[in-house]
């Protein structure tokens, strides 16, 4: 299979670009680096600001945000804005992205402005201008920043969506509409985890019952399937998908592995396991038992093995 492709901010370990000539170490950018093609970008590098360069700052001019430099007191938010078009009309495949958090340009929500272009104390928090438009133009796309990636319940999700549109890139090669209703089926589990309702909805325009002709239906499901990913994933509806598949397999199991699951998931209900815990202990079940209907579900390897990583910032669910 194709490796997904993913954008990523360049001072992310590619280069050292950041404005005091720095570079951001990362051990899990690294580790992806040979599961995913990244193609890097630099704003503040490719619109001519040199390394090192002055400190860049978001501020809220009126009701706009602006990329200020207040050593030069030059405003650098229109060659951004072009940069980003530029670079958007290139890259028409891309399936993710990884900026740089808190940074005025590449951030996509923590970074912290101020209202007043003389004035340095932060009033609030927003996005940077590159990362801004990135998640104006591929809204419901995976677009995380190398901070949260950190925290293992947001890197689940992240790679789940990004190996699911990296699968769902060999249907609008195919154009079969066959090819279609497998990836459904067995994508079942996984778009519940995320979206019940919208699970159904896929369902519904695989179905074809206007019968479209099957560009249009790859389209439509396309943009249904991004939608899904618009819904947070829960551990809570995780837990439902997984009860569901326990109650699948649990007749074959004994006492005493029945206990163990109820063991782990009261570790992962507190945030204390990753969901891949739970997820492979019943996948091993199932390959025991020959429970088909499971294993053909992408709910249990939705992306290489060689990823899942229970290592974590320590930083607790928020939801
Ligand atoms: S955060 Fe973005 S603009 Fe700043 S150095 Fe990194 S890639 Fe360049």
């Amino acid at each position: 299979m194709n490796k997904p492709k993913v954008l990523i901010s360049r001072c992310l370990t590619f280069e050292n670009c950041r404005y005091d000539g720095g570079i951001v170490n990362d051990d899990f950018v690294e580790k992806l680096k040979d599961y995913i093609d990244f193609v890097t970008i630099c704003p503040e590098v490719e619109i001519g600001l040199g390394i090192p360069r002055k400190w860049l700052s978001l501020v809220k001019d009126n009701d706009n945000f602006i990329l200020y430099q207040r050593a030069t007191d030059k405003d650098f938010t229109q060659d951004v804005k072009r940069y980003a078009q530029e670079v958007f009309s290139k890259i028409s495949d891309v399936d993710g992205f990884i900026l740089k958090g808190r940074s005025p340009s590449c951030g996509i929500k923590d970074v912290g402005y101020s209202i007043s272009k003389k004035n340095r104390m932060k009033n609030g928090k927003s996005s940077g201008i590159f990362g801004h438009l990135v998640k104006e133009k591929y809204k419901n796309y995976p677009v995380e920043t190398e901070g949260r990636l950190r925290n293992f319940e947001i890197r689940e999700n992240f790679l789940t969506e990004l190996y699911t549109l990296l699968r769902y890139k060999e249907i609008q090669r195919s154009m079969k509409m066959s090819d279609l209703v497998e990836f459904q089926a067995s994508h079942k589990l996984l778009f519940q985890s995320f979206n019940e309702e919208g699970m159904r909805k896929l369902g519904k325009i695989c179905a074809n019952l206007e019968k479209r002709v099957v560009k249009k239906v790859i389209e439509d499901y396309h943009k249904n399937l991004l939608q899904i990913f618009s819904k947070e994933r829960t551990y809570k509806k995780n837990i439902n998908v997984l009860d569901h598949c326990f109650g699948f397999i649990s007749e074959f199991l004994t006492k005493d592995e029945k206990n163990y699951y109820f063991e782990i998931m009261s570790f992962y209900r507190k945030g204390k396991l990753p969901l891949s815990v739970p997820l492979n202990i019943i996948r091993g079940w199932a390959i025991r038992h020959s429970a088909d209907y499971l294993l053909n579900q992408y709910y249990f390897k939705p992306y290489p093995l060689e990823l899942m990583d229970i290592t974590d910032s320590g930083k607790g669910r928020d939801y």
